[in-house]
């Protein structure tokens, strides 16, 4: 993070803009909106500056600018055209340590200013740190179109019953889970379509219910995250990850995910060995638990979907003897998600008519497959954790009478920016994969579909991955 993003009070405070031309004025008056003491230096004063409403704490001063007229300030903004004057400027400034901006000169910033939002008293800034102000304004442009005119109105409603709620409810989750209810549900709707007074009342009520109840129960939250891509996460899914208190998450959850989620949320690895599955099940089934019952949200973040392959079933099961509330949310699996980024459509008009998910897990050395059912053709199978026995899933497939040169294809990464792809057919594969270095997360497709790879791989990952 090359800039710290902060907000400044700066009423009444004492700031300097130097240039009075069009973008001095713009600058005036957004530093005007803050309350602040604003002195104008400029030789000649243009005339939008000069138009400036008069309700301006401002003091302009027609003059050349000097070092000395930075002297006390909090705040400098150079705004001229004119480089050895903004170099003058930030000189200046930088010398007496107070932050100064010049515009459209990055290199002469020791601040720079984001993309604003206002819907006031919340204020949602953006910045790419200069480096492209258009993205900045973009990104600025969606949040305009996502956050509704009426948050500032729902803002100054939470800070009326800030004091209130906080003596009501003294558990700090418990009041963080009040308030995102309350923000995020029919009483925010009521504030957005000005029935203040009905809010309030509604407010009140509910938090009289809060006092009345064992709250202190938590929850937990099953969450598919999908195959790695931050982007593939469902709308429900990131909510959660903001909202849960404790994340508990696995080997197949990408940093990028974990980013998304809330960032003083307690976060708990729970990667399992390959070797020690069950034992390790248990004390995660026992952990989420213990964790609701101690009054936490929980998002339980597993990669793909929790009901693929994903032993969510057993947690939920836990979760259900303890009588403890929670809920799944499903994510895109391994397989589509893998399919899709690989250019190897699951099903096809002319390959394949159905598909099989299936887990090329090693019991005691050995697949139980029903490996005579997999062989027949018109069909895609799609291996997960088939990696360790690739060999012998090769070997047993042609064994059952699947041609040796049956397309096979397999995704390392997928998804992600490190994605790889190998082709190659069921006899060559075993071999071709131990000179590519493959490595797991890996996911197997078998079928006629691996075939259209060449014609429809559309997604790039990084140059270094490609094979
Ligand atoms: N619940 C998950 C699967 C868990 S089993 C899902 O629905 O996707 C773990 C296996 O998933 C891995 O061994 C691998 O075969 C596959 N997998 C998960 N993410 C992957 C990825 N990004 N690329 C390739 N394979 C992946």
């Amino acid at each position: 993070m090359e800039y710290f993003p902060l907000f400044m009070k700066l009423a009444e405070q004492p700031c300097l803009v130097v240039g009075a031309g069009d973008i001095a004025a713009r600058k005036i008056e957004i530093l005007g909106k803050t309350g602040a003491r604003i002195s104008v230096v400029a030789q000649d004063i243009g005339s939008s500056v000069a138009a400036l409403q008069p309700g301006l704490n401002l003091d302009i001063r027609q003059k050349a600018f000097e070092a000395a007229d930075v002297t006390g300030m909090r705040l400098v903004i150079s705004a001229t055209n004119d480089r050895t004057i903004n170099e003058l400027v930030a000189a200046a400034a930088q010398a007496s340590a107070i932050p100064v901006n010049v515009v459209d000169n990055p290199d002469l910033c020791s601040f720079v200013f984001p993309a604003i939002v206002d819907r006031s008293p919340l204020i949602i800034a953006s910045s790419t740190g200069g480096l492209s102000p258009v993205l900045a304004r973009l990104v600025r442009a969606k949040i305009e179109s996502a956050i509704p005119a009426a948050y500032g109105a729902l803002a100054r409603f939470a800070e009326k019953f800030r004091q209130p709620v906080k003596q009501a409810i003294t558990d700090i989750n418990q009041r963080r889970a009040f308030w995102e209810s309350v923000l995020s549900g029919p009483i925010a709707e009521l504030v957005f379509s000005g029935k203040i007074d009905q809010a309030e009342q509604r407010l009140s009520q509910e938090l009289h219910a809060q006092n009345s109840v064992d709250t202190k129960r938590g929850e937990v939250y099953l969450i598919g995250a999908g195959p790695g891509d931050p982007d593939l996460l469902t709308f429900r899914a990131l909510r959660l990850m903001q909202q849960a208190d404790v994340i508990v998450y696995d080997r197949l959850v990408s940093a990028g995910i974990l980013d998304m989620a809330r960032r003083d949320a307690q976060k708990i690895y729970v990667g399992k060995q390959r070797s020690q599955h069950s034992l390790a099940q248990e004390s995660i089934n026992e952990l989420l638990a213990n964790l609701a019952l101690a009054g936490k949200r929980v998002a339980r973040v597993k990669g793909g979907d929790p009901f693929i392959f994903g032993r969510g079933g057993e947690e939920i099961e836990t979760l259900m003897q303890q009588g403890i509330d929670f809920q799944v949310v499903p994510g895109i699996t391994a397989g589509a998600g893998c399919a899709s980024y690989a250019g190897i459509p699951l099903t096809h008009r002319d390959h394949a008519q159905s598909c099989t998910f299936v887990t090329g897990h090693l019991k005691d050395g050995t697949i139980n497959l029903n490996w005579k059912q997999l062989a027949v053709p018109n069909q895609t199978i799609v291996i997960y954790m088939g990696l360790v026995g690739l060999r012998a899933i090769c070997a047993a497939l042609i064994e059952h009478g699947c041609p040796a040169d049956h397309p096979i294809a397999i995704v390392q990464q997928g998804t992600t920016s490190q994605q790889r792809v190998l082709t190659g057919t069921l006899c060559s594969m075993p071999d071709l994969a131990e000179q590519a270095d493959i490595k797991p997360p890996t996911l197997i497709i078998v079928g006629s579909v691996v075939r259209l790879h060449e014609k429809l791989s559309w997604f790039r990952s990084s140059p270094a991955s490609r094979i």
